[in-house]
């Protein structure tokens, strides 16, 4: 079978590039190595997805955004970090910007379907479930796949998208910088007496950290960070007594606090491919830049690069070039590389300060929250970097 594009993946990522792709007369295929109801009918994980404007501009573009509906996705209006048990602190909202909410909130679960159902209307586009890519091999004249019941494909391009622990990364023999925070992210979804104002929470306790992200008006997504040993107690904490220590570490905010969904458990490893490109070959998603998810990065980062990589591509068709040639994969990977890189290691290094509980940390915690609230000009920095409400796009 000949392709133009292979991609493996059907997660968020694969499924958006796909999208991008659409009408513009290239032969594709997505491989997924889980079965076909995994995607065309995905569940709720736990996770709630921070959007960025520049991801909603791009989610609008692709056609998805408007599949959501509207109950589905939250406003963030403002945001507060917490540092300790202090009750200081470093506060962002929109006075003075020209946008509604800092960011938009929207159900993993949601996304991945809405990207699916926009997916499947792409007549170009056949999707193989339950199937693995066992090799790739990729040379100056085209790239091969053989997939794990024997197939053998071809194609132009070959785009792995195939999670932060990307096999066919490693196939490539692409090496990765790998940090294992040694810690866990429990994430459920809460219900709560007391309206939340659409605001965002994060509470740096000392230990473990707590987001309580809002979702309408009485629910908040709930994310725990933790170390490792403590998962199983997370957990397996009877509901009640999870509610009440929820309660206690958000010090009542919002009255009381009842679970209404599972509690789902990630252990947190942080990924940054050192290359995002091999001959005929390139990585998006989680296989290029897995973000520890504190700054809310992981998915904007891989619609974007996705975009990045879908607008080369379409000027080479327009060209009639190409898809696959060398400099348009160099130019994908060099503004990528420069779009992650900081945050990446911006976001490892937060995660180092804010779960070091040494006393001289800890003060320094307190000095860096009160100068980024104190001088206008770093506290816009980040709020741009985090938001992305500047309509900057690569
Ligand atoms: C708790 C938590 C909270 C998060 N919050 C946010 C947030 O607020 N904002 C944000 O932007 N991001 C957030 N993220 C990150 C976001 O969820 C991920 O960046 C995103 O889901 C990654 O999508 P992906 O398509 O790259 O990879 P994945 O979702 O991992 O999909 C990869 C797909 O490839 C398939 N696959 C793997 N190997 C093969 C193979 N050999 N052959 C065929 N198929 C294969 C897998 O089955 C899978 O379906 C969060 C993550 C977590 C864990």
């Amino acid at each position: 079978m000949n392709y133009d594009i292979i991609i493996v993946g059907a997660g968020p990522a694969g499924l958006s590039f796909a999208c991008s792709l659409a009408n513009r007369g290239l032969r594709m295929v997505i491989i997924e190595k889980q079965a076909q109801q995994s995607f065309s009918e995905p569940l709720f994980d736990g996770r709630d997805i921070a959007l960025t404007h520049q991801s909603v501009r791009i989610l609008k573009e692709l056609g998805v955004w408007a599949r959501f509906s509207p109950e589905n996705i939250s406003l963030i209006r403002e945001a507060k970090v917490l540092d300790g048990q202090s009750p200081y602190s470093l506060d962002f909202d929109t006075r003075g910007e020209s946008i509604e909410a800092l960011g938009y909130l929207v159900s993993n679960h949601n996304i991945r379907q809405a990207l699916y159902d926009e997916a499947r209307q792409i007549e170009e586009l056949d999707i193989i479930a339950d199937t693995a890519v066992t090799s790739v091999s990729t040379g100056k004249n085209g790239a091969s796949v053989v997939l794990s019941d024997g197939q053998e494909l071809s194609a132009t391009l070959v785009v792995a998208a195939d999670s932060r622990f990307s096999e066919t990364r490693r196939m490539l023999g692409i090496p990765a910088s790998m940090h294992d925070f040694a810690r866990i992210c429990i994430v459920c979804r809460m219900e709560h007496d007391l309206a939340n104002n659409g605001i965002a929470y994060e509470c740096f306790h000392y230990g473990r950290t707590l987001a309580v992200l809002p979702l309408g008006e009485n629910q908040s997504s709930i994310v725990i960070t933790a170390p490792m040993s403590e998962r199983d107690l997370i957990m397996g904490m009877p509901e009640d007594e999870f509610n009440h220590d929820v309660q206690t570490r958000f010090e009542h905010r919002y009255g009381e606090m009842r679970l209404i969904t599972e509690r789902f458990a990630y252990p947190l490893v942080g990924v940054h491919a050192r290359k995002f490109i091999a001959t005929r070959f390139a990585l998006i998603g989680d296989a290029a830049v897995g973000m520890h998810p504190v700054t809310a990065h992981g998915f904007n980062l891989g619609l974007s690069g996705q975009d990045i990589l879908a607008k080369e591509v379409i000027k080479a068709v327009n060209r009639d070039a190409d898809i696959g040639n060398t400099a348009l994969l160099e130019r994908f990977e060099s503004a990528h590389m420069r779009a992650t890189l900081p945050i990446y290691h911006g976001t490892n290094k937060i995660v180092k300060l804010f779960t070091d509980d040494r006393r001289p940390v800890r003060l320094l915690r307190q000095i860096t929250v009160r100068l980024a609230n104190n001088f206008p000009l770093i506290k816009h920095m980040i709020q741009n970097k985090l938001t992305e409400s500047r309509n900057r796009r690569f």
